[in-house]
């Protein structure tokens, strides 16, 4: 306890002051006017009955209005008091008159009559006289200004360390998203992909529970790619789905309709029970630890449809709103890509691996050749068979060194050839296509095979070339037959035609020659054997025809004349021989002397007349009549353009089973009794190559029973 001194002899007593000394004098001149100066209020209460005997201006200007203006003075502390805090305030008095120690208030706040809240500091100090607190010093300062600044600081404080808890949430949320989306990066495969994620997702939030359902394209179904479930709970996949069994999908189905997460929680399910109906999540019943589970679908930005839904089960909620699922929301789009891509990336996978296992079986050789490193990116086991090396040789090599690669050095004779095939690819590689070139190809151990090749150039989506392929086969077997067949054909004609040559020859000369007396039937016999001669020559010169017709064109002699004259002769002639059938000559919109002007080989178009009448008579009944048209079609301005010809029997026609193969090489109907008709079936296959090589088209009508009508357009031409 601690007493004031003196007593200060220069506060107002009651009614005035009391001067003591001269010193005393000047001062208590003075002493008002510094206490009405000094900022704080102030006053001098009696110690006994707490009376107001001094305050300055300051301190009655705190008064209610009645007790401002010296009012107060005299008064005792609790009238000018307001109520509320006057016993307070009294008992604080007390204490300081009874102990004799200062008493301060900090901050004291009042608001009454007051234009909102102030605050004072105020402090209570004990004056005493000998030995004895008679007198009571209150000092009041205002402070609200300090205190407001303070408060100000605070909140600005307050406001900032907000802001930084953000800043620090935003920069962990980054964090955590790029850990989440650099995990599924460069992943090609959705199961890798779940992996991957919910690898990241532990790490980030450690989860309890975690699983993947990834959306089966084509069932539009969920299916459960990855989980990381809790310990006691086994590991494997049918446990998730187990969840779900019964609600139907529940609240998977119900993530994946909708494109924000789905949250559950323990708290939230208390309440909706109160409320009445409600469906409890399943995962939460099954893991009563669980506080909240969180249903994240993947959607595209632009995507049409959910590509999957992300499940986590949190223990504790904290940090969910404010971290989890912003994180998760934000990646949502950018993992829904990564895995439409993988899904992508493993439909093409597969289709390549199927690609590859059927050309892998493929007996034809392929060859795939890159551009950039002109190197053999692919080449199929039959490929590496047909040339002769082992596929590890070849897959991988350059190509122009494919043929001179150890262990195969070729001996330079064969290294020409063994060149050929690359040559293919290399013409493919400059964007030629090159369809079935037979190559001769040296192989290794010095055996040679014919390869019958194409090759084309693979292009990018912008035209610039990126492969060549080349797919062969071996025909070495077939050109070896087709050999042997020609010299067949060789050895047969010469063979065979240079005795029925002679045969015919002789048979002529009889016939011109007749020995007197020769009877009837011997007539009959010379001519029938000349007949048959002649039909043997002309089926050995057709077969001729095709054997030449499989290698190369026809060559035709073609000059510029009138068809009508040698046509017209033609069927005369053929009148004249034909005994078992009524021919004629049909001319429509054309006069005897007309002409049709056009690139012939005569001898050709005798070839193509003559056939059809042969067939006409050979495949109708004796007797009947056969007609040859001919008709000429012009254009607009009435110029000839083309010449129609037709043959027209009257023999049982073709049945519509075989009218579409009659023209196909050794085809014969098999409607027919053969043993009345010779012929290899090529006469008409060898027709319409030579109506074609004249540029025209041949076509058959026929009606049941109505026989049938060949018909040959000739283009006509105009004069060299
Ligand atoms: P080929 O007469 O030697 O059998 P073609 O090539 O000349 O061979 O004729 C092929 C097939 O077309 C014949 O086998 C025959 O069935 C049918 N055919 C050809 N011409 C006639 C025709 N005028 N009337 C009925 N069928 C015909």
């Amino acid at each position: 306890m601690q007493c004031r001194g003196e007593t200060p002899s220069l506060l107002k007593r009651g009614t005035g002051f009391a001067m003591q000394t001269e010193q005393e004098t000047a001062l208590g001149a003075y002493a008002p006017l510094m206490l009405e100066h000094v900022p704080t209020a102030m006053a001098l209460f009696d110690a006994h009955e707490l009376r107001l005997l001094a305050a300055n201006t300051r301190y009655q200007a705190l008064l209610e209005p009645q007790w401002q203006h010296g009012h107060a003075l005299g008064h005792p502390l609790i009238e000018s008091l307001p109520r509320a805090a006057c016993t307070e305030i009294t008992a604080l008095f007390r204490r300081v008159v009874e102990t004799g120690v200062s008493s301060r208030m900090e901050a004291y706040a009042a608001s009454a009559r007051l234009n909102g809240t102030r605050y004072w500091n105020w402090s209570l100090e004990p004056i005493a006289e000998q030995g004895q607190v008679r007198y009571v010093l209150l000092t009041i300062t205002e402070v609200t200004l300090q205190i407001q600044a303070q408060k100000t600081d605070k909140q600005a404080e307050t406001a900032l360390a907000q802001v930084q808890q953000e800043l620090e949430m935003e920069q962990r949320r980054h964090e955590h998203m790029e850990t989440i989306l650099l995990s599924v990066r460069s992943i090609a495969e959705p199961q890798a992909f779940a992996h991957a994620l919910l690898c990241a997702i532990d790490n980030c939030f450690s989860p309890h529970l975690l699983a993947f359902y990834s959306t089966r394209s084509e069932q539009e179904t969920l299916s459960l790619l990855a989980s990381h479930t809790p310990e006691y709970l086994p590991q494997e996949t049918p446990v998730l789905p187990a969840f779900f069994a019964g609600t139907g999908g529940g609240p998977l189905l119900q993530a994946r309709q909708q494109r924000t997460p789905l949250i559950r929680r323990t708290s939230q399910e208390r309440e909706t029970s109160q409320k009445g109906s409600w469906e409890r999540d399943p995962l939460l019943v099954a893991l009563p630890e669980v506080a909240c589970v969180v249903y994240l679908p993947l959607w595209r930005a632009q995507g049409a449809r959910c590509e999957g839904v992300l499940v986590a089960g949190f223990v504790r909620e904290e940090e969910l709103d404010a971290l989890v699922v912003p994180t998760l929301l934000e990646c949502a789009p950018h993992l829904a890509e990564v895995l439409a891509e993988t899904r992508l990336h493993a439909a093409l996978a597969d289709e390549r691996q199927r690609l590859r296992t059927v050309l892998d079986q493929l007996p034809e050789g392929v060859i795939l050749l890159e551009a950039q490193s002109g190197k053999v990116s692919y080449a199929n086991p039959a490929a590496a068979g047909l040339l002769g090396y082992a596929l590890p040789h070849l897959v991988g090599a350059p190509l122009n060194q494919s043929a001179v690669m150890s262990p195969y050095r070729l001996p330079p004779a064969h290294q020409q050839s063994a060149f050929r095939w690359n040559f293919a690819l290399i013409h493919a590689l400059w964007g030629k296509i090159i369809v079935n070139e037979e190559i001769v190809v040296s192989r290794p151990d010095g055996s040679e095979i014919v390869v019958l090749s194409s090759a084309a150039p693979i292009r990018a989506s912008n035209g610039l070339i990126t492969e060549a392929v080349m797919v062969f086969q071996d025909i070495t077997a077939k050109k070896q037959l087709e050999q042997q067949k020609n010299e067949f054909f060789a050895v047969a004609n010469h063979e065979l035609r240079t005795p029925l040559t002679t045969v015919l020859g002789f048979a002529e000369l009889l016939q011109m020659r007749s020995p007197e007396g020769a009877d009837t039937m011997q007539q009959r016999a010379i001519s029938r054997i000349a007949e048959e001669c002649e039909h043997l020559v002309r089926l050995i010169d057709e077969l001729l025809d095709v054997s030449r017709l499989e290698h190369t064109r026809l060559d035709l002699m073609k000059k510029y004349h009138d068809l009508l004259a040698p046509l017209s002769q033609i069927v005369a002639t053929q009148v004249q021989i034909t005994s078992t059938h009524r021919l004629h000559l049909t001319l429509e919109k054309l006069e005897p002397g007309d002409c049709l002007m056009g690139w012939f080989d005569l001898l050709r178009i005798e070839q193509v007349i003559r056939n059809l009448l042969s067939n006409a008579m050979k495949y109708s009944p004796a007797g009947s009549e056969i007609e040859v048209g001919v008709r000429p079609r012009r254009d607009a301005q009435g110029k000839e353009q083309e010449v129609v010809i037709w043959v027209k029997d009257q023999g049982m026609g073709i049945n519509p089973l075989d009218m579409p193969h009659i023209f196909e090489c050794f085809y014969r109907a098999a409607t027919f009794d053969r043993s009345s008709i010779s012929g290899f079936g090529i006469g008409l296959y060898l027709t319409r190559q030579l109506v074609q090589a004249h540029g025209g088209r041949i076509w058959a009508e026929s009606t049941k029973r109505q026989g049938s009508t060949f018909y040959v357009v000739l283009p006509l031409g105009t004069p060299p």
